[in-house]
């Protein structure tokens, strides 16, 4: 059986670890708390990512979208030069219909008048037959183009989709890793949050949510870690001293030193 978690304060905490001053009291719930900061970050962080993971899928996928709507587009053409393409055809065979009738008529003609407008006619026919071939080969040629292309952006579909289904694979792997983790972090955080004395770890809920995770600061050369302020000589002393929790006069973090986390008075 482990030694009883220090919740119930400096009298069990003394019972079981010899702790018998206040600074060292002080130092082991400055060090519960950096403890419990340290966690708590790691899980904003982590739910920070898993807030981002729809937007990262959808990042990862947009050029597979892309693709797939400009395919969609040159098929939608596609489908319009087909129709296009079998109308022009169908006058086509029309036209030759025509043509075919008019020359037909050649033994009905009796006069040199009547076979020379028969001619006329003929090469009216024949015209309008080679303007509507004309159309006919260039829409043939707009649908060759056409699915060329399409083919084309077909393959780079296939290589986009392999592209995507790869990047998701990493994607939903890292989330499964970082769920993992992150029910890990939570039973570390309950553990750690038990042991702080219970008005130290409300004043601690309280500034992680004003403060967006950081309610414990490191005083550097005189300054709050988290402000950045310069803060009275006065209060880093009572910092240095440690024999109580002492506030940042501007943001209210809760300050340490170094030499707090040096000092192990825990097993
Ligand atoms: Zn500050």
């Amino acid at each position: 059986m482990g030694p009883p978690r220090y919740r119930a304060g400096l009298e069990v905490l003394t019972e079981w670890t010899g702790i018998i001053n206040v600074e060292d009291f002080v130092n082991s719930q400055l060090q519960l708390i950096i403890e419990l900061q340290k966690l708590d970050r790691r899980i904003f962080q982590i739910l920070d990512a898993q807030r981002k993971a729809p937007e990262l899928l959808q990042s990862a996928e947009s050029p597979l979208q892309d693709i797939l709507s400009r395919l969609q587009t040159l098929k939608s053409t596609g489908e319009s030069l087909a129709t296009q393409q079998r109308s022009s055809e169908r006058e086509l065979a029309t036209q030759e219909d025509s043509l075919h009738k008019v020359r037909s008529r050649l033994s009905e003609l009796k006069t040199n008048k009547e076979y020379q407008a028969h001619l006329f006619e003929i090469e009216q026919a024949r015209k309008k037959k080679s303007s509507i071939e004309e159309s006919v080969l260039e829409v043939m040629e707009r649908v060759e183009e056409n699915s060329t292309a399409a083919k084309e952006l077909e393959e780079q579909a296939g290589e986009a989709q392999k592209v995507f289904d790869a990047e998701k694979l990493r994607l939903d792997s890292q989330s499964a890793e970082l769920g993992k983790e992150i029910a890990d972090l939570e039973r570390q955080q309950q553990v750690v949050a038990d042991t702080v004395e219970k008005p130290l770890l409300t004043r601690y809920n309280r500034l992680k949510t004003l403060r967006k995770g950081f309610a414990v600061a490191e005083v550097h050369d005189g300054s709050c870690g988290g402000c950045r302020l310069q803060l009275p000589p006065q209060l880093v002393a009572e910092v240095r001293r440690g024999d109580e929790l002492m506030d940042c006069s501007y943001c209210h973090r809760i300050l340490f030193m170094a030499h707090h986390l040096e000092v192990e008075t825990l097993d």
